[in-house]
């Protein structure tokens, strides 16, 4: 099986648990530790039972409780030089860094990192795989650019980020510097571009579509959801959005039955 659950999604924390029968991942820590902790009691789990921290990059919003959780629970994080670099003043029980550029692997999940052109040191995103069945988190992106389109080719779940809706934007409380800042190539994917991407990646074995980092001044869920339903299918069931405030429950990216390989079929005459 690949399961993935969030345990929060928005500007103002994000964390993900990623698992598999044996490994369990958690992507980001942007909650307090006491607050990861809480959260993942709902899911009937504790962060001592996380095999390894991966980090997408150094905004507060991603990383608040990694510092914590590696020195209380002894876990190892994973991170590129570039955002170890920037976080260079937390410690960390294990320090595993990576290229965004080489797959590795974590107990039985593979990982694929891409770069992201999102504003922090050395951005990166994750593509889990196991047993041939792959799930993404594209959030924090800006743009998504040939290599992220290529990277996120033939998944079956994605959570992507749908940041904001361009009217609430224009309308909200955001100075225009700031607005410019989310808008740009290096902020976040608004609800529209979202759509446009997961339309380019849509194919017959995307069964999840997992909307997250929406901003809460500007944007709503029905804003997301809805802008989102516009670039899919009449009737299409497979979106959800994340919340801020709550966990979500596990969303199956596989089943075991069905990321068995498929049996050979016989070569007919
Ligand atoms: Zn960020
Ligand atoms: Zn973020």
């Amino acid at each position: 099986m690949l399961q993935v659950a969030s345990l929060g999604s928005g500007s103002a924390g994000n964390a993900t648990l990623v698992r598999s029968d044996n490994t369990l991942l958690l992507l980001d820590c942007g909650f307090t530790l006491k607050e990861t902790t809480a959260r993942m009691a709902k899911l009937g789990l504790s962060p001592a039972n996380i095999d390894a921290v991966l980090i997408t990059h150094e905004h507060g919003d991603h990383v608040r409780g990694v510092g914590p959780l590696s020195r209380k629970f002894a876990k190892s994080v994973w991170l590129t030089h570039g955002t170890y670099n920037a976080l260079r003043d937390q410690r960390f029980t294990h320090t595993k860094l990576f290229s965004a550029h080489a797959s590795f692997s974590i107990g039985d999940i593979e990982i694929e990192p891409f770069p992201t052109p999102h504003d922090a040191a050395e951005s990166c995103q994750f593509v889990f795989g196991h047993r041939g069945v792959r799930f993404a988190c594209a959030t924090d992106l800006g743009t998504y650019t040939p290599h992220v389109e290529h990277m996120l080719k033939g998944v079956a779940g994605i959570l992507v980020e749908s940041n904001y809706d361009e009217t609430m934007l224009s309308n909200g409380p955001y100075p225009p510097s700031l607005q410019a800042r989310i808008r740009s190539d290096f902020g976040h994917l608004g609800n529209e571009q979202a759509g446009e991407l997961v339309k380019k990646l849509d194919h017959p074995g995307m069964r999840t579509i997992l909307l997250g980092h929406l901003s809460e001044q500007n944007n709503t869920d029905d804003a997301a959801a809805n802008t989102m339903r516009h670039y899919l299918p009449a009737g299409d069931n497979r979106v959800t959005v994340l919340q801020q405030h709550s966990c979500s429950r596990w969303f199956d990216i596989a089943t075991s039955d069905v990321s068995a390989p498929a049996e050979a079929l016989p070569e007919l005459a």
